[in-house]
């Protein structure tokens, strides 16, 4: 029951990996608030409070905090988008608008709950990173800078919310997000844990950093992606060609 009657915010709610974790929280009893772009979506969501509205905008976040009735217990910055990058003549306003959704918009709510004193005692905060903030695909500058950026932040918040708040991040791996996941037997290959990620695997990894028992755990990112990042593959292993 640690989580009956908490106070969970959870941004980019309302489809995916978010969901999943809105979900989490509410099965646990918790009072689940979701900021998300897609009206559409977030208004169909149950048993949660939806605000509708753009992270990426400061005014929007400002209106946001304002619009709390409770301390926040947990922040879960979920939230980001990828505007691909130098391959493709990714903008400056696309590049600075994902760091203002991916980096920014987590800071930002960050020193909004402080400063309206709506940091719960012992909060948890917890930024969704991604394993590409450790490796990367050809033309993804935008979004591995704000995964990056997201992992940076988290240690620097733990060590300055010290006494306040206990901030981690998770770096998921490929997580299937769709209604009816098709894989094929080479995709959960390649994987050592043998299958693809589910949004569910990333929700209860998040109960987890909120919880107690991860009491002693801040600053810190966990990676939940299979072993796929750690599965080392030279030219012609597994069938695999560069050629
Ligand atoms: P998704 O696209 O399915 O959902 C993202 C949600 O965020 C959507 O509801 C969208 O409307 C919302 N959103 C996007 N921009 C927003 C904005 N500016 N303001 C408010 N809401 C906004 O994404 P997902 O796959 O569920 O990913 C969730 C998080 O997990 C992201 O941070 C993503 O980078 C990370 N991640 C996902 C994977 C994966 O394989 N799915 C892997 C690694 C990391």
């Amino acid at each position: 029951m640690e989580f009956a009657n908490k106070h969970a915010i959870v941004t980019g709610a309302a489809n995916g990996i978010g969901c999943s974790i809105a979900k989490a929280f509410l099965r646990e009893g918790a009072i689940v608030t979701v900021i998300d772009v897609d009206k559409t979506s977030g208004e169909k969501m149950q048993n949660v409070n939806f605000f509708h509205g753009d992270i990426a905008e400061k005014s929007v976040l400002e209106k946001f905090v304002c619009s709390l009735t409770q301390p926040v217990d947990y922040l879960i910055n979920n939230a980001c988008i990828g505007r691909r990058g130098l391959l493709s003549g990714c903008s400056y306003e696309d590049f600075e608008y994902v760091q203002r959704v991916g980096v920014i918009a987590p800071y930002y709510l960050t020193t909004q709950l402080l400063q309206n004193k709506l940091l719960a005692p012992n909060a948890a905060i917890v930024n969704i990173a991604s394993t590409r903030a450790f490796q990367s695909q050809p033309d993804t500058e935008s979004y591995s800078a704000a995964k990056g950026g997201i992992v940076a932040l988290t240690h620097a918040m733990a060590v300055s919310l010290a006494g306040l708040a206990r901030v981690n991040s998770i770096s998921p791996g490929w997580i299937d997000t769709a209604e009816t996941p098709k894989h094929s037997e080479a995709d959960k290959r390649q994987h050592p844990a043998g299958r693809i990620g589910t949004p569910a695997d990333i929700a209860e990894t998040v109960l987890y950093l909120c919880s107690s028992q991860a009491g002693f755990i801040t600053g810190e990112n966990i990676t939940v992606d299979g072993g796929m990042s750690k599965l080392m593959v030279y030219h012609a292993d597994y069938g695999w060609s560069l050629g």
